[in-house]
């Protein structure tokens, strides 16, 4: 009998998990071939959701959780769900529905019979959200494909089915700025896409600030290709070119007219020109730069204070 891990990153859930607690075991219950483990991940919630998470797992054997010391962020709950499941086939999933349960049977089908490593979702539109995140989400999307070479695909969730063989290769990469849409690309197998259309979550609100979302494409920029430095060198070189044409232009210029003191608007707009290039270039390395000491530090990704066979508070670091 094949084990089934699936694993919920939760931060301030409260009013969602009752929903999916319900739903997932719903599932859980008509895929009566499968063992089933759901492993909640508390990210540090200022809510009422480790309570709830407690009592779940008092009440059902399936259910384990991981309570972070303080909150993380989705992707170090994720991994830390993924580093402590032990199933053969490893699903993630957010907490307020968005990512139907009911997919589960299908997906684990692509996996079981059809020889597919990896099943995962796309939705299909981006209903419920707001027109301008939408129009800057596929600018992202656009432009970061663009920029590398392992494919990011637009509209894909973090809601997917794994075999235990690409799980332990996403866990060997143990970088600290992570970007799972990327590393879930990096590492290869087969991966079937299924496709649905958008949901709204069930209850509580989104932990995703539009800043929020914009400094995390920024991480998935940089942490998944360097062509922003290359760019960077590239118009380096081109005001190089064009500096060197003009001090011709203007040689020449002085030698036919005369006249050497004209130009001095040009001199100030040029001045401020390269002077934001300059800052532009500067800025760029200086996020690969911040990128690369924070990896180098080799901080622990997550630090977790209880678990559900620990929860008396003495600390389990790890
Ligand atoms: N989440 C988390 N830590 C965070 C933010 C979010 O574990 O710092 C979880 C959240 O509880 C949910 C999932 O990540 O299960 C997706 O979050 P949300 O629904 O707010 O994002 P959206 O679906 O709006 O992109
Ligand atoms: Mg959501």
């Amino acid at each position: 009998m094949k084990k089934i891990s699936v694993i919920v990153p939760c931060y301030n859930e409260q009013e969602a998990l009752p929903f999916f607690y319900k739903e997932i075991t719903r599932i859980a219950d008509m895929m009566n071939e499968n063992e089933f483990e759901f492993l909640f991940v508390n990210d540090g919630s200022k809510d009422n959701t480790l309570n709830i998470l407690r009592d779940l797992s008092k009440k059902d054997s399936r259910v384990r959780y991981i309570s972070f010391s303080r909150n993380f962020g989705k992707e170090a709950g994720m991994y830390a769900g993924l580093e402590n499941s032990t199933g053969d086939y490893v699903a993630i999933m957010d907490a307020d529905m968005q990512d139907p349960p009911e997919m589960l049977p299908e997906m684990l089908k692509a996996l079981e019979q059809e020889g597919y490593d990896c099943a995962a979702t796309r939705r299909t539109n981006r209903k419920g959200e707001p027109p301008i995140r939408s129009f800057f989400a596929r600018c992202f999307y656009r432009l970061i494909n663009k920029m590398t070479t392992v494919e990011i695909v637009d509209g894909a969730r973090d809601f997917r089915l794994m075999t235990r063989k690409m799980v332990n290769a996403v866990l060997s990469l143990k970088e600290y700025n992570r970007f799972s849409k990327g590393i879930f690309s990096w590492v290869g197998f087969k991966t079937k896409w299924l496709e649905y259309v958008n949901r709204e979550r069930v209850a509580g609100e989104t932990k995703w600030s539009f800043w929020k979302l914009f400094l995390y494409s920024i991480e998935g920029i940089i942490a998944f290709t360097t062509a922003p430095l290359a760019i960077a060198s590239v118009v380096g070189f081109i005001m190089f070119v064009l500096s060197i044409v003009y001090a011709i232009f203007i040689v020449v210029k002085t030698l036919i007219w005369g006249d050497p003191a004209t130009g001095f608007p040009t001199l100030v707009c040029i001045m401020v020109f390269i002077g934001g290039i300059q800052l532009l270039v500067m800025g760029i390395l200086g996020q690969y730069l911040a990128k690369a000491y924070l990896e180098t530090k080799s901080r622990p990704i997550y630090i977790i204070k209880e678990t559900e066979k620990n929860n008396s508070n003495d600390n389990d670091y790890i």
